[in-house]
């Protein structure tokens, strides 16, 4: 792989590689950039066919963090953790983590983690065992719990900040919405939605969520029948790379104008973003419009988690977008690349003030 070579390429600062007998741990932390603070960032726990496999998905998930936590203007770097999972691993799930746990507390702040794909509450509680640098577990005071209404919430605002840049107003009311993946952020994002007197045509792969949808008063349809309706907005909220050369035909037949949802990584490829510009679809990118989960649970670091004072800053998700589409218009780019910049723009800006001394630079960890 050459990896000095891949960290060099996209200025990651430090690959951590941690291993345990006793416990069968085989993890990756990867620390991108801590320029705006100590790296945040969830461990994921999944099984990989291959070690280089394991260590890619840590290095860009890593890095997708710096740029959220850029965008959401927290005091907080980029940084991710992978777990190998070995299904026949007969050690407890308790003795794995807090093994990992005392790899974190190691790292002397560097790097906080966080729930992600494959880990829960449960298992911060076992890595607190270990280490304070651990958010999002039900032990500690002023822990913020589920992330995902915040989520939807910041989804929310977003698209109501893209539905003024495509309707000219933000109002959400009469609008019809395809929602795909309605499991716990899409549901709490259906709810917000028809309150504010939008229709929303709903899918899953799964009848439970379904049946959840229609109670709610979403209208629902079969996954292979969902891109044929007729919609002003699109929200992908189920996995990734939705947004590809086929779905784009189909949501122009649909009459899509916007698309705005909490998955990750929506776009199948950095083109598909620049076709949907070009076919003036306004697409709210993916990690700033779903970073109110992140928000929440950085709170912790501010005393303990407070409600109102969350929700500000989640909703202030709508301005980090109307910026967003500020850079897009400024520098004629598209809003994908525009948002990129604009959390390169914060950490460069930010960087330039460490020239100067400061012994107690207030960092969230104080
Ligand atoms: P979830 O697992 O609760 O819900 C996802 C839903 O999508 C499920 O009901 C699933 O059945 C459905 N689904 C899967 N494949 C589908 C398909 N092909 N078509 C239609 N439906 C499908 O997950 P969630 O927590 O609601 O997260 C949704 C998305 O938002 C994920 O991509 C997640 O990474 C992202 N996200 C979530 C949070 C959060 O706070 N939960 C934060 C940031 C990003």
């Amino acid at each position: 792989m050459g990896l000095f070579n891949e960290m060099e390429k996209l200025d990651y600062e430090q690959i951590i590689l941690m291993q345990d007998k006793e416990t069968g741990l085989k993890g990756i932390t990867v620390i991108h950039n801590t320029t705006l603070g100590p790296a945040l960032g969830g461990t994921r726990y999944w099984s990989y066919n291959t070690e280089e496999e394991a260590i890619a998905d840590a290095m860009r998930l890593a890095r997708g963090m710096t740029y959220k936590n850029a965008a959401s203007g927290l005091s907080l770097g980029g940084g991710k953790t992978v777990i190998m999972k070995d299904p026949d691993n007969p050690v407890s799930e308790e003795a794995l983590f807090r093994a990992f746990g005392r790899f974190v507390e190691g790292l002397n702040g560097r790097y906080i983690t966080a729930a992600d794909v494959g880990t829960h509450s449960q298992i911060m509680d076992y890595i607190y065992q270990e280490t304070s640098y651990v958010v999002g577990t039900t032990l500690k005071p002023g822990t913020s719990g589920n992330p995902s209404p915040a989520t939807a919430h910041g989804v929310y605002v977003g698209m109501k900040a893209a539905a003024k840049r495509a309707f000219g107003s933000d109002s959400l009311e009469g609008k019809r919405v395809l929602l795909e993946g309605v499991g716990s952020v899409g549901l709490s994002l259906a709810e917000k939605l028809i309150k504010e007197g939008a229709t929303v045509i709903a899918t899953d792969i799964y009848d439970d969520p379904k049946q959840k949808a229609k109670e709610l008063g979403c209208e629902v349809v079969d996954s292979e029948e969902f891109l044929n309706n007729k919609a002003d907005i699109y929200a992908p909220c189920a996995l990734g790379a939705t947004i590809n050369d086929e779905s784009i035909e189909k949501l122009k037949e649909a009459g899509v104008k916007v698309v705005a949802g909490s998955a990750n990584n929506q776009l199948a490829e950095d083109k598909h973003g620049d076709i949907l510009e070009n076919e003036d679809i306004v697409y709210a990118p993916d990690y700033i419009l779903n970073a109110g989960g992140v928000i929440q649970v950085a709170d912790e670091f501010n005393g303990g988690y407070n409600e109102e004072r969350n929700k500000k800053q989640v909703e202030n998700i709508y301005n980090q977008i109307e910026k967003v589409f500020e850079i897009a218009d400024r520098d004629n780019i598209a809003t994908h690349d525009a948002a990129d910049r604009f959390s390169e723009e914060r950490i460069e800006a930010i960087q330039k003030t460490k020239r100067i001394f400061n012994q107690s630079n207030k960092s969230v960890l104080r």
